[in-house]
């Protein structure tokens, strides 16, 4: 698995040191092993692994520079949301790849946090902290709301409701990344109220294909310029049921 994502990441344009990928094959193995207990990933099989969920996680990597171990860095982030982070993607790839920034991963199935538990502690990652609630509660807690310089997701929702439940961590200034492929161009066009409504542009689009494979990806980034107002984010279910 090392060899393999070793090679995968270079071709990727990233450079990832033994100690990242031992830290890598930590999680792989005990995603695997728990994968049989309960139901984390649909992808097992380890090329896949490696390329749909360790890669393509780290892809962020060309978009910012990101991290203290970087001499120039253009937009000083300090502290990134993942949520609804499931078994640990983006995050955990993200955390391991930028050891000197504050992770913060959320998710509303215990479970799976209990899971990314034992990821933090057998392979010894010390820059991440889980929280258990759905974003839109979290959203509303001042502990959280506004204090991320950078907020990731991947798979959890459908654009519209997916501003919705990201933006009120970002702080004014910051940005949200939506990892997504290619219904990307559709949800942008289901967006336009809640881009307005959230107080959010849309920055750049980093596309990319993930190595050997014809897998197209895409990751939007969106930048916050005014604070939100206090109703947002609507009360748990509301976004999904009835998007902005
Ligand atoms: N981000 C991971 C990935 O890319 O593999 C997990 C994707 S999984 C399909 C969606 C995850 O989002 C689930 O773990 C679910 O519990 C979580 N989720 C969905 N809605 C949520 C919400 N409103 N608040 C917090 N977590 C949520």
């Amino acid at each position: 698995m090392k060899n393999y994502l070793e090679e995968s990441a270079k071709k990727a344009g990233i450079v990832l040191s033994e100690e990242k990928l031992v830290k890598f094959e930590v999680f792989y193995e005990l995603l695997i092993e728990t994968n049989k207990l309960f139901n984390l990933t649909a992808i097992t099989e380890m090329h896949e692994v490696v390329l749909k969920h360790f890669v393509d996680s780290i892809m962020i990597e060309h978009c910012f520079s990101l991290g203290q171990e970087k001499e120039k860095q253009i937009c000083p982030i300090k502290k990134i949301a993942d949520v609804g982070t499931g078994a640990g993607f983006p995050g955990i790839p993200l955390a391991i790849l930028y050891s000197d920034i504050e992770f913060v991963l959320m998710d509303s199935l215990k479970k799976r946090l209990n899971f990314i538990e034992t990821v933090l502690e057998k392979a010894n990652i010390k820059n991440v902290s889980l929280v258990h609630g759905r974003a839109e509660d979290l959203g509303q807690d001042s502990t959280y709301r506004e204090k991320f310089d950078l907020c990731v997701s991947r798979a959890v929702a459908s654009l519209p409701v997916l501003l919705e439940l990201c933006t009120p961590f970002v702080r004014v200034g910051g940005k949200f990344v939506s990892y997504k492929s290619e219904l990307l161009k559709e949800e942008l066009g289901q967006s336009k109220s809640a881009l307005s409504i959230l107080h959010c542009t849309l920055e750049r689009k980093y596309e990319y294909t993930i190595p050997d494979s014809e897998l197209y990806r895409v990751l939007a980034i969106f930048s916050k310029e005014k604070k939100l107002e206090k109703k947002y984010p609507r009360q748990a279910g509301r976004p999904k049921k009835n998007p902005l």
